[in-house]
Parts: structure tokens; sequence; C-alpha cells
């Protein structure tokens, strides 16, 4: 228009661009790459693009990038096994951290004959660790021996299962903040609750601090065993998914309510609510987000009008939604 001043600050592509250029030099490509798509990312194998996917070489380059995307106003994702979100189809505008190798290790503190500690890096697989403590005698993760993803993923979730939670055994969290800070909180000082650790916005899970008690080796590997065997029965596999879709509500299991208003094998597009575990929605070859997400409100929907209980979904949603999609999360 006519007289109109120029915006001299730079678009949000313009942003993405200054700190890919930022960031290049202290995480090289692979490490840094532009325009990746998210669904080799996700158990579900659904997602669409990322602008920025970063696995920080160390924990001093994760702190700066997160310092560096604040200050030009970037936002930040965090991305661990990506095996309980779901990724819109739009996928992830600015940057997502999902951190790999350099946070990848369990390293053991015999404190005594009857305790450990072990310090783990965020990126390691929450099956990898339940195992180890296992063949070492030490007790507490069994109930993990089955939960895919991150032990990182697996602290912002609560993750958990046969009464057993990860907040159980946690000694403490070295977290890198919105602003690039390292701080480490003491189990004492962090809020968990049913499938949820508060965090404040933007602050990232580097590394972890368990604390286990000596047990029997055969007595640990029954009760892994069992575990497993629980799973196989009432799991399903061969279909893609993040597993438990929905929270359940107190006193009650999800998947009992949506069996029982006749929700099982129930399809949108690729998606279905797998006829084997009602809690889980399948992606059957050719879901998209949007598929999953409108299967979901329909079962909110039914199970509200057929037993009176809203469902809260346990799957996390990350990236671009519309507005009507956000307001149903
Ligand atoms: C077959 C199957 C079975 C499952 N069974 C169980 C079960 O029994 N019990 C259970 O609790 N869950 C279960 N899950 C869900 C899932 O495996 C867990 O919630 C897991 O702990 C998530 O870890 P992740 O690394 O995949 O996290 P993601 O799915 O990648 O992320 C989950 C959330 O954590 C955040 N996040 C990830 N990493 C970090 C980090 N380093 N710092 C800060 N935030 C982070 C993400 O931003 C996101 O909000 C199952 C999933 C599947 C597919």
């Amino acid at each position: 228009m006519a007289g109109q001043v120029p915006s001299l600050a730079p678009t949000a592509t313009q942003r993405v661009a200054l700190l890919y250029e930022r960031l290049a030099a202290a995480a090289p490509p692979p490490a840094l790459r532009r325009d990746v798509p998210l669904d080799r990312c996700t158990s579900f194998q659904i997602g669409g693009i990322a602008d920025l996917l970063l696995d920080p070489p160390s924990l001093d380059v994760l702190a700066s990038a997160l310092a560096a995307a604040r200050e030009l106003e970037v936002p930040v994702t965090c991305l661990g096994g990506g095996t309980n979100v779901l990724v819109s189809d739009a996928g992830v505008r600015g940057l997502v951290v999902r951190l790999g190798k350099a946070f990848e290790f369990i390293r053991w503190t015999d404190l005594d004959h009857a305790t450990a500690e072990v310090e783990v890096g965020a990126a390691t697989r929450f099956i990898r660790l339940a195992k180890d403590s296992v063949a070492r005698g030490f007790q507490g993760l069994e109930f993990a021996a089955g939960i895919p993803g991150s032990v990182g993923g697996a602290a912002q979730m609560n993750a958990g299962a046969f009464g057993g939670e990860l907040s159980q055994c946690l000694k403490s969290l070295l977290l890198v903040t919105a602003r690039g800070e390292i701080v480490e909180k003491s189990r004492e000082e962090l809020q968990f609750s049913y499938r949820k650790l508060a965090l404040e916005a933007g602050d990232m899970i580097a590394c972890l601090r368990f604390r286990l008690t000596r047990s029997s080796v055969g007595r640990l590997q029954q009760e892994v065993a069992r575990v497993q065997d629980k799973r196989r029965r009432n799991q399903p596999v061969g279909y893609p998914n993040a597993g438990s879709i929905f929270k359940n509500p107190p006193g009650e299991y999800a998947g009992r309510l949506i069996e029982k208003a006749g929700l099982k094998g129930r399809t949108e597009g690729g998606a279905q609510v797998s006829p084997e575990h009602a809690n889980f929605i399948v992606n059957l070859g050719s879901a998209t987000a949007r598929d999953v997400r409108n299967l979901m409100s329909l079962v909110q929907e039914e199970v509200w009008s057929r037993c009176g209980v809203w469902l809260e979904p346990e799957v996390r949603f990350i990236g671009e939604w519309d507005e009507a999609e956000a307001a149903g999360s």
C-alpha cells in the first residue's frame, strides 16, 4: 500500500535460515538438517516435515542451540523416540531437537552392596536401561521392559506400567532450559503426576540419575518375563501405533470404555481402533495425522455419549494443527 513503511523484522522463514547459519558450524550435517520428514522418526510412521532437525553433538551445543533459537524467536520442539506423539501432517515449524548418540550412555556407580546409582543419557532406550539393570541385579525398572522410546521421553511422560512408574526410582534430572542454562533438579523439586512431568516450557531433559536397590537376578528376570507375557497377550502387534492413545480415567480403563462403546475395529481413513486393544489406534498403512485425530474425536464423542466420560489424550500432539484441531486436544 502506498506510503506504508515496510517492516524490517525478519520473517519466520528468515529466522529459521539465520538459526541454521548460526548452528551449522557447531553441528554440521547430518547433525543439523533442513526439511526433514518426521514420519520416519515416529512409531506411528506419520508426520509432516520439520524445518530444521538437530541431533546435538554435545551438551554445550544443545545449550547454545536453545539459547540461539530463543534469541531468534524460533520455536523449539523436542522429540524423543517418537513413540507417544502424533505429528501433524503440516509438520513442525522451527527447530526440532532429537537427542542422539551423544546422549546415549549408561554409567553405573555401586554405592554399597545394597544400592547403586545410574546416570543415563536422555536418548538411551528405556528398554535397554531396564534390561541392563535387571542383568546387574538392580530392582526398580522391571516394569519398563517393553516400553519403547527414550529415557528422556519416559521421564517427560512419567511412563509406567503394571504399577511401576519412572518417578518412583528417579533421583535427579539434568535439564537444559530454553535460555540455554544447564540445571540439575532433584526428585523433590519435580512435579510428577499420571503420565506427566511438569517442566517449564522449553526445558529439555539431557541426563537422568536413578537410585536402585539390589535384588536377585533370577527374581527380576521372572518379573520381566511376566510383564512381557502380559504385553504380548494384550497389545496389538504388526501395525504402527503410539501405545495407549487416551489416559485411563480415574478408577477406569480407557480401553474398556472404548470397547463398551462398540468402537473396536472402527476406522477413519487409514487409522483404526485396534481390534485387539481398544485403547490403541493403529496405522493400517496410509493413515494421516488427520485420520488419527478424526478417529480420536469420534471415540471421545461416542464414549461421552454412551458412558458419560470424556477421554483425555495420552499421546502428545506435535506440530501445526488448525484451530479446530487444537481446541479438541
Ligand atoms: C507399543 C507401545 C507400547 C507402549 N507402552 C507404554 C506403557 O506401557 N507405558 C507407558 O507409559 N507408555 C507406553 N508407550 C508410550 C511411550 O512408549 C512412552 O510414553 C515413552 O516413554 C515415550 O518416550 P519417547 O522417547 O518415545 O518420547 P516421545 O514420544 O518422542 O515424546 C513424548 C513427549 O516427551 C517429550 N520429550 C521427549 N524427549 C524429551 C526430552 N529429552 N526432554 C524433554 N521432553 C522430551 C516430547 O516433546 C513429547 O512431549 C508405548 C508406546 C508404544 C508404541
